[in-house]
Formats: C-alpha cells, structure tokens, sequence
C-alpha cells in the first residue's frame, strides 16, 4: 500500500481539480497524425509578435547565465510611462495568473472568502480554494439577457459580500463568456463595496476593446485604496509563451503582494520583450484590427448556422451549439480544430473559440459547416 498523500495535501488542495488548458497542437498531432491544425482554444494572439520584441529577446539572450532583474527596473520604469502610476504601485508577474495567486495568498485565509461571477475565469476559484477560503459565485445574468447573456451581474456580486469577503475578482472584459461592464456600473460598484474587500478588475482583454470610451480601470487605481488592476502581455502583445504579467494598485497593496512574490518570477527575456512589446503601439493597433476582422468572420459563419453566442469584446467568442457540446468538441479535434469546451465553467452547451488567422478562420468554416450541414 502507497501512501495516501491527498490525506496530507491540506483541505483546499485536497478538493480542487487541476485548470484545464486549451490542448497543445502538439498533442493533437501526435494523437490523430493530422497536418492541418487551427488551436482557437486558448485565446492566443494568431499573430506573431512585434519584430521589436524578437529583436529585443535575441539581444537578452547571451546573458540567460545571469539572474533577471528582480526588482524589474526597466520595465517598471516603461510601465510608469505607459501608465501614469509610480513604480512603487506595480507588481510584475510571471503571467498575470501569477499575480492573481500572489493577492489570494496575500489575502485569503480559511474563514474568509473570495467572490467572482459564475461564469468567471477559472483560476479564481483554483487560487481561492488554494488558500482554504470559500469561493463564493454569483448569479450571472441570465442566457436571454437583452444586452450582456451570461454577463457580470453586479449587483449579484455585491449581495454575496460579506465581512468575511476579502476579495472580489472581475474581469472586463470577460473570459470566458467574452461580456463586459460599463464605466459607470464599475465605479458605482466600487463607490458601494466597502473598503476591506480588495477588488480585483483583471483587463488581459483590455486591449481588444473597440474605442478610448471602453472602460479603463488602470485611471481609477489612485481613487480607489482598494483596486487592483491586472493586465497581461500573454493576449495582445503575443507573447503567451514568455509568461508576463502585472497588477496596478496602491502603493500599500503592492508593498503586500511584493513579500510574498518570488525575487526572480519574471525571467529576462520576458522583462527584455516586455518593455520593447509597450513601445510598439502600432503593432497593438495591428492586433486589434486582425482581430475585428476574424470576430466578423467567425459572428457571421456563426448567424447564418442561427446559433447564438455572447457578445464580446474579446479576441473569443462563447458559442452556444444547443447540443452536448463535449461530443462536437471531439469531432472539431478529429478535424483538426481545437476549440475549448466550458463544461467545467458550467456551460456544456457551449464552446469558446478564439479569434485565428485568415486561414485558421477558413479552417473553422470549413469544418464548422462539416458538422453541422
Ligand atoms: C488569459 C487570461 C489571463 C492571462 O493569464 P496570463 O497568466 O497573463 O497568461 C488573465 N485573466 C484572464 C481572464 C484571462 O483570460
């Protein structure tokens, strides 16, 4: 007999399921010895990234004997300028997913509780239950909500805050849902939630958004003590694989997060891509108007098959199939497209797909048309 080591694993762990990532192209190719493969399941940037941020990864990489800048000078100094807030009020991440578990370590204890939206990105949970506290879910919107199905219900997410909550997680735009809130929904929100619960608005989509007037959480963070910011070079910037992140927030809340971060979480040529990834607006620019176009791609192969989806402001779509969507996933993979199921956000119906290239949209016409003619 073995030991049984989840006896030993402490009671948050013991009840968690590990995060289920979008499958590797590699895998699939392995699997079915396919040659023709669109992954549209993990929100990547189809795109590769800047030739700057190439550029600027090849000339760090003959100093990978060394340690990286643990403190992230240069980066933080480039964020000051792009954001307008003082380095003392950044935290750097390996992947904004690490800053996430840094404010739930920092914060979170057995007694307490964190609160997210039903339909909220699955690390919040996975982070809460690490540290032993109650992950609390509101009602989201309902499906045939007129403007925002599946949404954020704010109101909802204010009643389950209690004097135990600790944090409150939101992201806006939403994964996976791809549904936002509005400006002024957000401040009032936040005039109302009392200052001891930290709130967490998570902007990894912030940049797909259509216009200047989208929300923009990073010139709230010095009216609100309690706010902090999450963003990500993972999504727009393309650079997923490097894994860097950041949170914006008081000085005081960054001082917290920061005893508990690791010294070396962002390795050099994540810091080296980084800075260069923020002084090439124009290839954001870029992104953003790929993506438009594949989100009108995909929304119209979608309107004429008369299914419905959430509206987004994304680089995803969350798609509703009216039909055992765990079955159609495993005959889009036996295609070659991987999609990704949201059985485990409580949504079995449905499938997140992300925005590709001009030529892994045709792929997912093709193949979309296949199966469902
Ligand atoms: C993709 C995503 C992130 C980013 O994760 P990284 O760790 O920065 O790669 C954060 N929040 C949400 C809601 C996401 O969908």
């Amino acid at each position: 007999m073995s030991y049984d080591f989840l006896q030993l694993a402490v009671k948050g762990v013991q009840g968690l399921k590990p995060y289920l990532p979008g499958k590797p192209m590699s895998e699939l190719q392995r699997e079915l010895g396919l040659t023709e493969i669109s992954k549209l399941a993990s929100n990547e940037n189809p795109l590769p990234p800047s030739l700057n941020v190439l550029a600027a990864i090849q000339a760090e990489l003959s100093d990978i004997a060394r340690y990286p800048d643990g403190s992230g000078f240069e980066l933080k100094a480039e964020l000051e300028r792009f954001t307008g807030l003082n380095s003392e009020q950044i935290t750097l991440g390996n992947g904004s997913n690490d800053v996430l578990v840094l404010l739930a370590e920092a914060f979170l204890q057995p007694g307490r509780n964190a609160v997210f939206s039903e339909y909220c990105f699955a690390v919040y949970p996975i982070a809460t239950w690490a540290t032993g506290s109650e992950a609390r879910f509101a009602k989201a919107l309902p499906a045939d909500h007129k403007k925002m199905p599946l949404g954020h219900d704010l109101d909802a997410i204010y009643d389950q805050i209690d004097k135990n909550t600790a944090i409150v997680f939101i992201a806006n735009p939403n994964n996976p849902t791809g549904t936002w809130l509005e400006t002024d929904d957000l401040k009032a929100f936040m005039q109302k939630v009392p200052e001891h619960v930290v709130i967490v608005i998570d902007e990894a989509y912030h940049e797909y958004q259509p216009d200047d007037q989208a929300p923009n959480a990073i010139s709230w963070v010095d009216d609100y003590n309690n706010l902090v910011v999450t963003r990500t070079f993972s999504k727009a910037y393309g650079l997923a694989g490097l894994r860097v992140g950041y949170a914006l927030s008081s000085a005081k809340i960054a001082n917290i997060i920061n005893r508990i971060r690791q010294p070396f979480n962002v390795n050099s040529l994540a810091l080296a891509a980084a800075v260069a990834g923020l002084k090439d607006q124009p290839y954001i620019e870029k992104v953003k108007q790929q993506n438009s176009k594949g989100m009108q791609a995909i929304q119209q192969i979608i309107d004429k098959l008369g299914l419905s989806y959430c509206p987004s402001r994304g680089n995803f779509l969350l798609v509703d199939f009216a039909q055992d969507a765990l079955a159609l996933n495993q005959k889009f993979l036996e295609k070659g497209v991987i999609v990704r199921p949201v059985a485990n956000y409580g949504l079995p119906k449905h499938l997140r797909i992300s925005i590709g290239s001009d030529s892994e949209n045709a792929h997912f016409e093709r193949v979309i048309n296949e199966l469902l003619a």
